[in-house]
């Protein structure tokens, strides 16, 4: 719902290129990580949603009307395309059953998928834009490298790789690259950016020195690639990421998306001035079990924190936005967004 008092001078698009560019923008650009909460802005399973394409781009849609977020979320189907097993319940979550590689000799039988599987994702993709219109940006989530391979090789046998067979891990994460790049070289034409999600990337799973070995090399490869293409990114790694900051603004990417579980303000001291920070309200505290008083108070807080970070500021979910959320709470979030965060940002507004 617009407010009315304010009114919006640029579109989605222009406010979100423009704070890429640190250039002047109307208000903080929202990136709400709404994925199948979209679900419930029409009122259909989850099943329907993961399963049903048109359906899928009918709530999106319809989820971005209501909302009047700024970026939207659209997956690769690398996961699907490579053969990964995914259980989806009738109103619940996805999840990977079983795992591709149990050895080496899996892995050496496993194809990046080909030019037949990435047309049916560009189709899908040119209708979810098409149906958007060009004013509202996609960012194709394309999975982290380290969090992909662990899709394929099962997280609990991945992490104990990680100490006793290094050399499959890093031969499975060339592989994940092989793999990843024909997405974005098929997609980016159409004027989409990329977001590399690594959740097993994280420092409550994996230590800076093993982030360093196994997952930095990679995800700049494709933050690499995704560069010269001409398109931009978005790291996001989710929980304790503190002590890998620098390390995630050498990947390359345009702005790092952080768990709420860290300190925006000590990100920006850390690393404000290389990159753009994205974040970091708190999906499950503030927006699934809160109010929209709380979703309000949680936006001036991340302002507090970062609305002067050097590079720019995106104001964002901390991770993927909870399916059951209430849509009072988002309502208020975007509310509370267009009022504090105008240009130019006044923080006595909310101090
Ligand atoms: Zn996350």
């Amino acid at each position: 719902m617009a407010d009315e008092a304010f009114r919006e001078e640029m579109t989605p698009r222009e406010r979100f290129d423009a704070v890429l560019d640190g250039k002047s923008f109307d208000r903080l650009p929202i990136n709400l990580l709404l994925g199948d909460h979209a679900s419930r802005v029409t009122g259909i399973r989850t099943s329907d949603y993961y399963l049903d394409p048109e359906k899928l781009i009918e709530a999106q849609v319809a989820a971005q009307k209501t909302y009047g977020h700024d970026l939207i979320l659209a997956s690769s189907s690398l996961l699907k395309d490579l053969g990964v097993k995914t259980v989806v319940p009738e109103d619940g979550l996805p999840y990977v059953e079983g795992n591709l590689i149990n050895d080496e000799f899996d892995l050496e039988r496993l194809e990046p998928p080909g030019p037949h599987k990435h047309k049916n994702f560009i189709n899908h993709l040119e209708a979810l834009i098409d149906a958007l219109g060009p004013d509202i940006p996609v960012v194709v989530t394309v999975g982290g490298t380290l969090s992909t391979a662990a899709k394929l090789r099962g997280t609990e046998n991945l992490l104990r790789d990680l100490y006793y067979n290094p050399e499959l891990v890093h031969k499975i994460l060339h592989f994940v690259v092989a793999s990843v790049i024909p997405y974005i070289n098929e997609a980016y034409s159409l004027g989409v950016y990329f977001a590399v999600f690594d959740p097993v990337a994280s420092g409550s799973l994996i230590g800076p020195k093993q982030y360093r070995e196994y997952a930095l090399p990679y995800q700049r490869e494709i933050i690499a690639y995704v560069k010269k293409v001409g398109a931009r990114s978005m790291l996001h790694i989710c929980g304790n990421t503190s002590k890998i900051w620098n390390d995630m603004a050498d990947t390359g990417a345009d702005w790092l998306s952080l768990d709420n579980t860290v300190d925006l303000e000590a990100a920006k001291h850390t690393v404000g001035g290389r990159v753009i920070l994205d974040g970091n309200i708190r999906p499950a505290d503030t927006m699934f079990l809160g109010t929209p008083v709380d979703a309000e108070e949680n936006v001036k807080e991340c302002l507090r924190k970062a609305y002067d970070n050097p590079r720019g500021f995106i104001l964002g979910l901390g991770c993927g936005l909870p399916t059951n959320t209430p849509p009072a709470n988002i309502h208020a979030l975007v509310a509370a967004a267009r009022k504090y965060g105008r240009y130019p940002l006044d923080p006595e507004l909310f101090s």
